[in-house]
């Protein structure tokens, strides 16, 4: 199988300005991602990891560096550029499931395909596939609140998957979970990394779930060891 760069971060520092004092989260961080690859992010609290997903996710504009997705750097790319960028490439999945509480299952994975301009009717096609693969077909009119944490975190994972996105950047996604539903959702976003051939990066203090995954890289002092 051909691999394809889908994600490079070169040289990438951030430092937070907070109050007039410098907070050095990241020093020049160097990591590629590959399609196919399932990767996790491990590191105490407050070592980066949020930061470097949003960066890697063009949420948020590094101090330094550069950040390539599909081989395209995006660094200064106007806000437009990358909100589209974004929808049409990157998926990402939070520790709290931010789901639209007052939307259904179905809803909340038709909603990402209608911004991007998909019809109603191929938005509902699709998000009933995903919510099916993800074991879901008995819960598209369920509100998040009728949810157990492992059923929304997957309406989570379906949502990220909507746009046929080829990099998934999941924050702590089974952090909220019991240890049965954390290995369940992660086995289940395994598979789809693999079926689908696309990459995810997975920040987790889940030292087992880590070692389930093909490549660890651990955040310490604002470095990363691959
Ligand atoms: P992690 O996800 O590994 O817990 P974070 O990326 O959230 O770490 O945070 C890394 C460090 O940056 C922490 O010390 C945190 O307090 C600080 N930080 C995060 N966001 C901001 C912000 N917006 N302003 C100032 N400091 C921040
Ligand atoms: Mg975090």
């Amino acid at each position: 199988m051909n691999k394809r760069e889908l994600l490079s971060l070169i040289d990438v520092s951030h430092v937070y300005d907070h109050h007039r004092q410098k907070i050095k989260v990241l020093n020049k961080i160097n990591l590629k991602v590959f399609n196919g690859e399932m990767i996790s992010l491990i590191g105490p609290s407050g070592t980066g990891k949020s930061t470097l997903l949003n960066i890697a996710g063009l949420l948020e504009q590094p101090t330094l560096g550069s950040i390539y997705i599909s081989g395209q750097n995006c660094t200064n790319f106007s806000e437009d550029n990358k909100t589209i960028l974004r929808g049409k490439n990157i998926g990402f999945v939070f520790q709290s499931h931010r789901l639209f509480q007052e939307f259904s299952a179905i809803e909340n994975v038709m909603i990402p395909q209608l911004i991007m301009g998909s019809s109603k009717m191929n938005a509902e096609k699709k998000s009933k596939e995903l919510l099916s693969i993800l074991g879901l077909e008995n819960r598209f009119n369920f509100r998040p609140a009728n949810l157990s944490g492992g059923e929304a975190q997957r309406v989570a994972i379906a949502r990220a998957l909507a746009n046929s996105p080829n990099l998934i950047l999941a924050d702590e996604p089974t952090g909220n979970l019991d240890p049965i539903s954390a290995k369940n959702v992660f086995k289940i976003l395994y598979r789809l990394v693999k079926s689908l051939n696309i990459s995810c990066i997975f920040a987790t203090h889940n030292h087992d779930l880590a070692h389930l995954m093909d490549r660890k890289i651990i955040l310490k002092n604002g470095s990363v060891e691959d």
